[in-house]
């Protein structure tokens, strides 16, 4: 790999591909993990590389509703262990919640690489490798899951979802909370709580949320969640970009 020098106008963007690229090789991102970074990072170009309003918002709902679940799960796939492992553990402590890997390109030995590597940055615990469950509904792999991990669920993240499992994760009566940088997915369309940002900075900004919001009443924090409305954001978003293209 070649050294990338810090003063590069897109030195993060690029580590951020080397780390991608770095985890495929090592058995932990599926080849198809690149072009869904490569979308994701086209939309990420509209929103300025930064965390807007509107997901700053998106994100402080998603921390009340997993600080107001019984049984909260965050699910990841080789992406995210790649780019947010530290963060998906902080953010799981805080809470506290699960964490499960679930992948639609499954095979055993990535899960178990997932889960060591999850493990080696210090999570306790890692679903994902029981399998004693099936999502109803959802005839690929990303139907695998655990029973005491995304099966029994009542809030869920899911950063980097696609939009069957959202579907049949809503199906099974679970809050979705999405992380999507494309705002007109199937999955930002699905979700109860999307998120149209960076995983890279949304996870850590959620966890700040939790922080701030965990001294609320409890009552307070249940209708921050109650009062969102997602499809108002996702047309807020739109507007957003639209503004932001026709400003430059
Ligand atoms: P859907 O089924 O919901 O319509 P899709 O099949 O297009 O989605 P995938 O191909 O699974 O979705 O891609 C995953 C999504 O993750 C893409 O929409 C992409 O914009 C988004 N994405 C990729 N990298 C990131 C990231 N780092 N942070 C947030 N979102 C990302």
């Amino acid at each position: 790999m070649i050294k990338i020098p810090k003063s590069h106008p897109r030195y993060f963007s690029l580590k951020t591909r080397e780390k991608l690229l770095h985890a495929m090789k090592k058995g932990l991102v599926h080849e198809t993990g690149l072009f869904a970074h490569g979308r994701g990072e086209a939309f990420d170009y509209l929103f300025g590389e930064k965390t807007i309003a509107i997901a700053n918002e998106a994100e402080r709902v998603a921390a009340a509703a997993l600080l107001n679940a019984k049984n909260p799960v965050i699910s990841v796939n080789g992406n995210v262990v790649a780019l947010a492992p530290d963060e998906c553990i902080n953010l799981a402590k805080c809470i506290p919640a699960k964490i499960e890997v679930n992948l639609f390109h499954r095979t055993t030995d990535r899960v178990k690489k997932l889960v060591k590597e999850l493990e080696k940055a210090g999570a306790e615990e890692i679903y994902g490798l029981k399998a004693d469950a099936r999502i109803p509904g959802l005839d690929h792999d990303r139907g695998i899951c655990d029973n005491n991990g995304i099966f029994s669920a009542d809030v869920i993240l899911v950063p980097l979802e696609d939009g069957d499992r959202c579907q049949a994760l809503k199906k099974m009566g679970k809050t979705v909370i999405a992380i999507d940088l494309n705002p007109l997915s199937r999955t930002a369309k699905t979700a109860d709580i999307t998120i149209v940002d960076n995983v890279i900075r949304a996870i850590p900004n959620i966890e700040t949320w939790v922080e701030k919001l965990r001294d609320i009443d409890k009552k307070s924090v249940y209708n921050i969640v109650k009062s969102w409305d997602n499809d108002k954001m996702l047309d807020d978003v739109l507007l957003f970009v639209s503004k932001r293209l026709n400003s430059l």
